[in-house]
């Protein structure tokens, strides 16, 4: 079974080629100095290779051996711990972060290519180290100066890893009903008591200590999500102390066994307010956010380890003769040359590629929001932000775990079986489409809360910068392209109707936001195909994934008129 092995010239001609992120690097004063390709494809190729010659070959054992749980402790599989530890030493988990701050202060989409090449790789090493950035964010604009001077360097070298602490057994989805509870101290520190499950790398011995984010509620607390405050525990104290957090137990899954997923109790374990009293989830949000692009570039990365494997396997592969290119030489032709199976590798290619495009343009538009000199275009790239990043997770992940059931049947039984490894993708990638928000609440996130309660108008806004993009691209794509804009904006204005066309569009949210994803995908594959994309995938989106337009719109079309 051959490891994953990133691909920095892939990842260079959608950088510099189709989103010319130099040109945008150079506008921001902060971050002008690296907008030179020749420095950021050597961070890529080193990024590369640590990716490749130390995570990757660990992901086999990270399924087989897992974590594993012994009397409070976890030992996690072979080899992560010192994995760990390198990577945090040579410096890759700050890559993005503040200078002041001991961070390098390069661009954040060179982390975003980082995070989805290590997800690719090894997606359960990378959901320790996943949680870092936003960890740092949330420490370095929230946290008193106290806990700072304790905590923010640590977390943000990645000397010490972070938790978030949100689920509880009967708070999912749904964080207005957490009942951990923190009562004050004389000494200004809370206790803090509950239990809290699913918690990604509760307890593990990649790193030496482990700095817990707990969403819990103050004893005078409205009820609901506005009496939530945000608490740091550490494992332990500065003094090397061990704070009474506990780990119970972690959960035996369907794939992810090199994360262990744990039931933390808080036995009234002493921790600190991080942000002002019933304003947790405010303080929790760039943390949230940072997450949820996370695991939007853990969809794009599975996908494309899917697909290398898949492609690997078609061309070696020979069964029955090909209706096109038979090789008289052989009895058999490569699988890759029947159509049907280029068709399902292709599609996997327009999904990846085009995932790329709008994932380092949303990592670019993070760094516009901060540090433009602009204030109209900060506010047009935050924008940008808020409406694509739920798009990117749910569709990204979507396509992650069914893209690589494709890619399983490409293999045949030969997929089925452990051998190729192609099975634990799949296992691995299903969870995606869970946690940091179930895909179908990034949905409701983008209807109501981000298209609806504005009547549209910032998606309108985003919708006119991407026309205007297009404008001068004489292509079939860039047509295609205009033509899906347009549509969605005829479709938007009955959307954006009244309150009972509203109220229609609950079981839809999920069919509006794959009319967006199909939008932006053909912006991304306008683009592609400008800057002259190799591969069949600009062939393959227009055949095999564009036509799911029109039924997607014609579900959202149909509600609505059922409520009128
Ligand atoms: C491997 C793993 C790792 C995790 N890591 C963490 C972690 O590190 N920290 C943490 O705090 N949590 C973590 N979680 C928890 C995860 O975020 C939750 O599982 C997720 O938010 C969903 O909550 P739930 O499982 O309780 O499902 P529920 O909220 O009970 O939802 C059940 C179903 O109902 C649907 N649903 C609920 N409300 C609505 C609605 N309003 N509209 C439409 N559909 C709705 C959901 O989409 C879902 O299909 C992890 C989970 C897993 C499996």
């Amino acid at each position: 079974m051959n490891a994953y092995r990133p691909q920095a010239s892939d990842i260079g001609f959608i950088l510099f080629d189709v989103l010319r992120v130099q040109d945008s690097l150079a506008q921001l004063p902060a971050l002008a100095e690296h907008a030179d390709p020749d420095l950021l494809r050597q961070v890529l190729e080193e990024a590369g290779k640590f990716v490749g010659e130390v995570v990757a070959p660990l992901n086999r054992d990270g399924d087989e051996i897992g974590a594993r749980f012994h009397d409070g402790q976890v030992t996690m599989a072979p080899g992560f711990r010192d994995a760990y530890q390198a990577f945090w030493q040579a410096g890759w988990p700050a890559l993005s972060g503040d200078p002041a701050d001991g961070g390098q202060g390069l661009p954040a989409v060179l982390e975003m290519v980082l995070y989805e090449w290590l997800s690719a790789a090894n997606h359960g090493w990378t959901m320790a180290p996943g949680l870092l950035h936003g960890a740092y964010e949330c420490i370095k604009h929230h946290a008193s100066a106290e806990l700072k001077d304790q905590y923010l360097e640590k977390v943000a070298s990645g000397e010490w890893l972070s938790t978030m602490c949100l689920t509880e057994p009967h708070a999912g989805s749904d964080l207005g009903l957490v009942r951990t509870r923190a009562v004050p101290q004389d000494d200004g520190s809370y206790c803090l008591s509950g239990t809290k499950i699913f918690i990604s790398g509760g307890e593990h011995d990649l790193s030496d200590n482990i700095v817990h984010l707990v969403l819990a509620r103050l004893p005078d607390s409205p009820p609901g999500p506005k009496g939530l405050s945000l608490f740091l525990v550490p494992k332990f104290y500065p003094d090397g102390s061990r704070s009474a957090v506990v780990c119970e137990r972690i959960e035996e899954k369907m794939g992810l066994h090199g994360s262990p997923t744990c039931v933390m109790r808080f036995d009234a374990a002493q921790g600190w307010l991080v942000g002002a009293p019933g304003k947790g989830l405010n303080a929790m949000f760039l943390m949230m956010n940072a997450a949820r692009l996370h695991v939007a570039l853990q969809g794009v990365g599975l996908l494309d380890a899917a697909w290398q494997k898949a492609d690997g396997y078609a061309r070696e592969r020979q069964q029955m003769r090909a209706p096109l290119r038979r090789d008289p030489s052989q009895p058999a032709d490569p699988i890759i040359e029947h159509p049907a199976v280029q068709r399902l590798l292709d599609t996997q290619r327009a999904w990846v590629d085009a995932g790329r495009v709008l994932a380092y343009r949303t990592a670019i538009e993070l760094d516009v929001a901060k540090h433009h000199p602009d204030a109209a275009r900060r506010q047009q790239a935050a924008g940008w932000n808020a409406l694509v990043t739920p798009v990117l997770k749910a569709s990204w992940t979507d396509q992650a775990f069914h893209g690589a059931s494709d890619c399983l049947q490409v293999f045949g039984g030969h997929g089925y079986v452990r051998e190729w490894g192609i099975e634990q993708i799949v296992r691995d990638s299903r969870v995606a489409m869970i946690y940091e928000g179930t895909n179908e609440i990034q949905a409701q996130d983008l209807l109501f809360r981000k298209v609806l309660a504005d009547q549209g108008t910032g998606l309108l806004a985003t919708l006119a910068g991407l026309e205007q993009d297009l404008q001068g691209l004489d292509s079939a794509a860039a047509a295609r392209a205009l033509s899906g804009l347009a549509e969605l904006r005829d479709m938007l204005a009955q959307v954006t109707g009244g309150a009972d066309a509203q109220i229609s569009l609950y079981p839809v949210a999920g069919d509006f936001l794959r009319v967006v994803t199909l939008v932006l995908m053909a912006w991304a594959w306008a683009r592609l195909e400008a800057a002259a994309a190799p591969g069949n995938g600009a062939q393959a989106f227009a055949r095999w994934v564009w036509p799911e337009l029109a039924m997607r719109i014609g579900m959202v079309r149909q509600a609505i008129t059922a409520s009128t």
